[in-house]
């Protein structure tokens, strides 16, 4: 049987489905919607300025390879913002290390400045010696906390003014069902997708945002990207994974839930950011939440 076509242009077959709102797409308008939507976002949040200097976080993963293409078009067609991609060796062995030469070339391809940092040298051990310490601690919370800490740095060290993150709209529903169960609603302040700025801290921003990871990976695989056969092999140690497994489950069942639980962030960061004030951690002086900040607390908790 024929596939469907395209609600948008009435043309050509259709290759996706998009269940939460009824479209079927053709390739090149499912394209055009993604970068709409980006840049939708961009425009709505206030991400960016004319003059902006952006360092992207390039994991070498499908979702930051579609948001620095995507930026990448969107910078050539207004001549706006710089871009400087920036990525964070963790040190995995086997994993990162495919994932640094995919961002490399990627970048290399699209003619961005490219700047590699590493946990090595940085806070003196990879990824994989932390693991293997004795900890109470998952892997994931020492990579996520150094790695934001890398790239704030690496931002700052690159003269930038925004920190572009592949976040997908699966991340910010996880992180909003996470803080939830952890009692954390503090923590739903970063989840702004525009970001906040404070001294020393590189003004984060969201694009994608509003685009479901399903399509994220469609937008790489129609653009042809090299991507990372290798999963992580600490990756089964992170409560992500269940909140993910969950909302793809009510996802498939109720179509739209991502976005619900989005919506439900959106709504609460006003009184989250109110209640949260940005000082300097004591021991490295480094912006943070609290008197000691969280890469410090996790260093000594070793
Ligand atoms: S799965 Fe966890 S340990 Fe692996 S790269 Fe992601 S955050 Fe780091
Ligand atoms: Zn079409
Ligand atoms: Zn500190």
């Amino acid at each position: 049987m024929a596939a469907p076509t395209c609600t948008k242009c009435h043309e050509r077959p259709s290759v996706f489905h998009r269940a939460y709102s009824g479209e079927r797409l053709c390739a090149p308008c499912f394209r055009s919607s993604i970068k709409e939507r980006v840049q939708g976002a961009i425009n709505r949040f206030r991400m960016l300025d004319h003059w902006s200097r952006v360092a992207v976080g390039v994991s070498g993963g499908k979702d930051s390879l579609t948001l620095l293409h995507i930026l990448k078009e969107i910078e050539d067609e207004t001549h706006g913002s710089d871009l400087i991609a920036i990525t964070v060796d963790e040190g995995i062995a086997g994993y990162r290390d495919e994932a640094v030469g995919i961002a490399e070339r990627a970048c290399r391809r699209l003619g961005v400045e490219w700047r590699l940092v590493s946990f090595r040298d940085l806070f003196g051990r990879s990824m994989d010696e932390i693991a293997a310490e004795d900890r109470v601690l998952g892997a994931c919370t020492f990579c996520g906390v150094l790695r934001r800490r890398a790239l704030n740095e690496a931002a700052r060290e690159a003269g930038a003014d925004r920190l572009a993150t592949g976040h997908t709209l699966d991340d910010m529903a996880q992180s909003v069902l996470l803080n939830l169960l952890r009692g954390d609603v503090g923590k739903m302040a970063s989840l702004d997708p525009g970001g906040y700025t404070s001294p020393g801290f590189v003004r984060r921003i969201k694009p994608l945002c509003e685009v479901p990871e399903r399509e994220t990976a469609l937008y790489a695989y129609l653009g042809g990207f090299e991507l990372q056969s290798t999963p992580c092999p600490y990756a089964g140690e992170a409560m992500r994974g269940d909140a993910r497994d969950f909302l793809n489950e009510m996802e498939a069942r109720r179509p739209g839930t991502l976005f619900t639980t989005y919506n439900t962030a959106l709504k609460l960061i006003p009184a989250a950011a109110a209640a949260v004030a940005m000082r300097t951690c004591r021991i490295c002086g480094e912006p943070s939440v609290g008197d000691i900040c969280r890469v410090c607390q996790l260093i000594d908790k070793k």
